[in-house]
């Protein structure tokens, strides 16, 4: 692998705990010549907002572009939730997911078997589940323009605009289309076409691309129905294709089947270019107790092995490494109350599982 520069956004609250623990796999690939990769560090979110008074400055969105990928932990901080909207820390990912044209949010659903029991859900609906929800990334309610506030006959309104062009939904449904052909030929795509003209375009423009793709199963759902079909019967869906408001919620929703938030990781793609992140926030609530769960984060490296330099041997490791550590007994506290390990301890856990799959 040449040499390869990544941008690493530690964030708020636990972000920068749990990049702590991808780091120490970072530097063993690199000292033990399995990578080449040098990192950078930058600010976003309330760690921007504190030292320069914008949750993402131009320096930095410049950096994330050069780079050759973007890790990222988590934003969002209690300290900022009475800013205005575009001082919000939030609003720093916002804009550098468009920034990047990141239209892509691949975001897995798997269950390590010996989290079985950990799920809300019976064991037997999500043994060997396996989905993929590919989410539309920078359009829809979150970008749409008009937005704001405005007053009505003497009444204060909040309004936003729900919006795809036909260009939009190609792009992501062609994306879609390549990750089914490689899975199971079956997508699901979501929308609210019932009452939404806005999903009415979404559903006749997935209908056009799929004319010519046969061989692939369409099923078009409601996104309340699948709301419950998640829950339900899991193992229906294989790749899950949705506008990004509904895959929001949807995959909060599905994580819940893994047995905890914590475990998941997600990436952001563009044509050139991609960030990888842990689908959770910054979990303020538990922030600077060494709780955190860092498996999430840990796969989101994996998943830029996989993803961006095409490394899939030192993506499996990573999740094999995972694995094992969970099969072991090991859990962080959001799995187990009782009797769990710090995160720091989970992160050499995992370190000390995948040094012993590179012997
Ligand atoms: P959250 O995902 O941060 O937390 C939800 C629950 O899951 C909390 O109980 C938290 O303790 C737990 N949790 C999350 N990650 C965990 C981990 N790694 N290990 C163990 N437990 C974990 O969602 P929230 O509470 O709704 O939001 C908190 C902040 O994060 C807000 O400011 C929100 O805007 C922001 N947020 C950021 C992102 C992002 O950075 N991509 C995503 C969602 C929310």
């Amino acid at each position: 692998m040449s040499k390869k520069n990544i941008l690493i956004l530690p964030g708020d609250e636990v972000g920068p705990e749990i990049t702590t623990e991808v780091i120490k796999i970072l530097d063993f690939l690199n000292e033990s010549k399995m990578t080449d990769i040098s990192y950078e560090f930058g600010d976003i979110g309330g760690a921007s907002l504190d030292k320069y008074n914008k949750p993402i400055t131009d320096d930095t969105l410049e950096r994330a572009r050069k780079s050759d990928a973007v890790l990222l932990a988590s934003v969002g901080t209690p300290k900022y939730d009475n800013n205005t909207r575009e001082l919000k820390p939030e609003y720093g990912l916002l804009v550098l997911r468009k920034y990047l044209n990141l239209f892509i949010n691949i975001r897995p659903i798997f269950v390590f078997n010996t989290l079985l029991d950990f799920s809300s859900i019976k064991a037997e609906l999500i043994n060997d589940l396996d989905i993929v929800i590919i989410r539309e990334l920078i359009g829809d309610v979150y970008f749409g323009e008009p937005r704001g506030f405005k007053d009505i006959n003497g009444d204060r309104v909040g309004y936003n605009t729900m919006l795809y062009s036909e260009s939009e939904v190609q792009r992501i449904t062609k994306f879609a289309i390549d990750i089914s052909l490689k899975r199971k030929k079956r997508i699901t795509s979501i929308d609210k076409a019932n009452v939404l003209e806005c999903s009415q375009l979404w559903r006749q423009t997935v209908d056009r691309l799929m004319n010519d793709h046969t061989n692939i199963d369409l099923e078009h759902m409601y996104v309340d129905n699948a709301a419950m079909q998640i829950i339900k019967n899991p193992k229906q869906f294989d790749v899950i294709l949705t506008p990004n408001l509904f895959g929001d919620i949807l995959s909060d929703a599905a994580s819940m089947l893994t047995g905890s938030i914590g475990l998941l990781p997600s990436a952001s793609l563009s044509d050139s270019t991609g960030m990888f992140e842990p689908i959770h926030g910054s979990a303020p609530d538990i922030a600077g107790q060494g709780v955190a769960n860092p498996i999430a984060m840990i796969l989101s490296l994996g998943m830029m092995f996989e993803y961006t330099f095409h490394r899939q041997d030192l993506a499996k490791i990573i999740k094999k490494s995972v694995d094992d550590v969970l099969q072991s007994g090991y859990f962080t506290k959001d799995l187990s109350q009782d009797d769990f390990i710090t995160t720091s301890e989970m992160g050499d856990k995992v370190l000390e599982s995948i040094k012993n799959h590179v012997k």
